[in-house]
């Protein structure tokens, strides 16, 4: 996922359980109203407004990505132990109806199902217990009469079964999306590959004919907008036929790599090169005249050339290649189509050769490599 994908998922999970803080406030305000605390709307409505701007607090954090300076960026267990410790303090100010807040705490407790681990989980439910008893006896030392021990003793039986069982659902919902979201990151580098291998050849690892299509009708769409030009050069390799008669259709194979892997050392990084049939290439070449793109044709065949007469058992191997310029408005068809031609013409010029489309007339020029 994107950084800021997450960062906007952190947040709105953050506003969320701010929302949730926020109209806590209201709730003590009318337990005020309905008399079940003996603090008066003013200490209540600062002290709830306190816990709220201290929760904004980790909100804005997050909302000014200051949060990604921290190994959690989430920020969930701060925003559980604010949320927690803040419970415990309304639990000791409410008088008849503490145990409401309990379900403030369950309910903190399944925000973390978001994040925490086994390990996270365990420390925040000993938290809780603990700011849950610490709220219990401070009642008891300052308020003795409201607490009835048996009750008490009942209510956090109750309460810490209820709080082991959260967690445990917390650490499996936590298993869960973590499962979840090593799949996802599986089946995004799946398609990346299946993406990949939809515009690759096979064998040789250069693009298919698919996704030249694909390139030279953007590269159709910036000329006809601009100024901007680009140059097909269509390449064969001479009597290719002979080569796997001679030496066996795997060995052919080896050729066909060896020259694809040759072209690409002669491209630059915006040029591509696809394979289209047998031993067809296509070369596009961006923002080049014709003499330029003559200039690279001619410098794969003579490294070709170069490299094949080197290697045994081998003889040496030619190729023929026909150069079109794209003309304004055209479509591809067309340009790959006058390419082909200029091929074809090549192939009639004896191979071995590289034929150019002039702007006026069309010359042959034979490409004698000694
Ligand atoms: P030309 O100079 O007229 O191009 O002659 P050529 O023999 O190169 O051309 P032709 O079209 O007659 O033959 C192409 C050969 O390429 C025939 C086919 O066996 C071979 N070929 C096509 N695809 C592959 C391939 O993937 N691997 C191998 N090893 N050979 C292939
Ligand atoms: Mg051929
Ligand atoms: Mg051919």
């Amino acid at each position: 996922m994107l950084q800021s994908k997450k960062q906007s998922l952190r947040l709105r999970r953050a506003m969320l359980a701010n929302i949730g803080v926020f109209l806590n406030m209201f709730l003590c305000l009318l337990a005020v109203f309905l008399g079940y605390t003996a603090l008066d709307y003013q200490r209540v409505f600062i002290l709830s407004l306190g816990v709220w701007l201290g929760h904004s607090c980790l909100v804005m954090l997050i909302a000014f990505n200051l949060n990604l300076k921290f190994t959690d960026a989430s920020l969930t267990l701060p925003q559980m132990l604010w949320v927690i410790v803040s419970l415990s303090l309304t639990m000791f100010y409410l008088q008849d109806i503490r145990s409401l807040m309990l379900m403030g705490f369950l309910l903190v407790m399944s925000f973390g199902a978001f994040r925490l681990t086994l390990k996270e989980f365990f420390w925040v439910t000993l938290f809780t217990i603990a700011c849950y008893l610490s709220s219990l006896y401070a009642v008891f030392v300052y308020r003795p009469n409201e607490v009835q021990p048996s009750q008490e003793l009942f209510i956090f039986i109750g309460f810490v079964v209820s709080l082991i069982g959260f967690a445990f659902m917390g650490v499996e919902l936590s298993n869960l999306r973590s499962t979840l979201s090593k799949r996802h990151k599986e089946l995004q580098s799946a398609f990346l590959r299946i993406e990949e291998l939809s515009i690759t050849d096979d064998l040789t690892g250069l693009f298919n004919r698919r996704y030249l299509m694909r390139v030279l009708n953007k590269h159709r769409a910036l000329a006809n907008r601009s100024d901007y030009n680009f140059v097909v050069c269509y390449l064969d390799l001479d009597h290719f036929k002979k080569v796997n008669d001679q030496f066996g259709h795997p060995y052919g194979d080896k050729v066909l790599v060896a020259f694809s892997r040759l072209i690409n050392t002669c491209l630059r990084e915006v040029d591509i090169a696809a394979r289209i049939g047998g031993e067809e290439f296509v070369l596009v070449l961006a923002n080049t005249q014709l003499d330029a793109a003559y200039n690279v044709c001619k410098r794969i065949a003579e490294k070709w050339l170069a490299e094949t007469s080197q290697n045994e058992p081998f003889l040496p191997l030619t190729l023929s290649t026909g150069i079109a310029e794209f003309k304004f408005t055209e479509t591809i068809e067309e340009t790959l189509e006058r390419a082909d031609g200029l091929l074809y013409e090549a192939k009639n010029n004896g191979r071995n050769c590289i034929v150019i489309e002039q702007q006026e007339q069309q010359v042959p020029l034979n490409f004698e490599i000694q």
